[in-house]
């Protein structure tokens, strides 16, 4: 390894340390069971370099947000774990998503975090065929009361699950939530709960919440969340923001 590598393995294994035991503490908290939460780690905007550094340490959880770059950086790191002889990862799609691209994702990703709309239920099913894979999907809520960041208003979330549920190829598996910029998280992650509660009712495996960032995490656990999606908090600030 080289000097550089190493600096960075000991930044990422003191970043995820201290992500870890503010889990614990929050989870401690809110009388939760840390076993019973997953951490995703964001790596968007950083190389595959770093995604192989942190299966090294143990996360096999990743998430991305843009469909060229993670086609790409997990096509190479699914290689390179394969001839090592290391175990395969989970990747999470998180980003909004077009549904000319969605097949293609449905090419790589095992978890669709994003998903608001019919058009593109039918084009990740159809992907999904294509690829001969399954596909579990989350709805995303928008909390915003507008959809202008993607998700689905909570007033038609039942509707669009089952949606989603009648889909042979895709397990409908829960909720995801951006809080809102400017708002309380808690309030934003108490509406989630709700939602995921209605679903919930109807389709008893979708029983996952994915609420809590970097700077939310703790709100998020307060309200359910199984699983958080972290990125800056482990990698650092990303290098540019498009
Ligand atoms: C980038 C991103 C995250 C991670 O955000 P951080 O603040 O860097 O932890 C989580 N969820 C979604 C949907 C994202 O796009």
């Amino acid at each position: 390894m080289t000097a550089d590598a190493a600096a960075r393995v000991e930044q990422l294994r003191a970043n995820l340390a201290a992500v870890h035991e503010r889990i614990a503490r929050g989870c401690a908290e809110a009388g939760r069971d840390p076993g019973a939460v997953t951490l995703v780690v964001v790596t968007k905007y950083f190389p595959a370099s770093d995604v192989l550094l942190l299966h090294r340490l143990g996360v096999r959880h990743f998430g991305e947000n843009r469909d060229q770059e993670a086609g790409e950086k997990f096509a190479e790191v699914r290689r390179a774990l394969a001839d090592a002889g290391e175990p395969d990862l989970t990747l999470h799609f998180i980003g909004q998503l077009q549904s000319n691209k969605a097949a293609h994702v449905a090419g790589y990703a095992d978890v669709v975090e994003s998903v608001d709309r019919a058009k593109l239920v039918t084009a990740l099913a159809k992907g999904a065929h294509a690829a001969d894979r399954r596909l579990q999907v989350l709805l995303q809520v928008s909390l915003d009361g507008a959809a202008s960041r993607g998700g689905v208003l909570p007033e038609q979330a039942d509707e669009m699950a089952d949606v989603v549920a009648a889909q042979g190829l895709l397990d409908l598996r829960g909720v995801m939530a951006v809080a809102p910029l400017g708002a309380d998280p808690d309030e934003a992650f108490a509406r989630l709960h709700d939602v995921a509660d209605g679903i919930r009712a109807r389709h008893p495996d979708a029983d996952w919440i994915s609420a809590g960032m970097s700077g939310d995490l703790e709100a998020g656990l307060r309200h359910g969340a199984t699983h958080l999606r972290v990125g800056t908090a482990i990698l650092g600030s990303r290098p540019s923001l498009l």
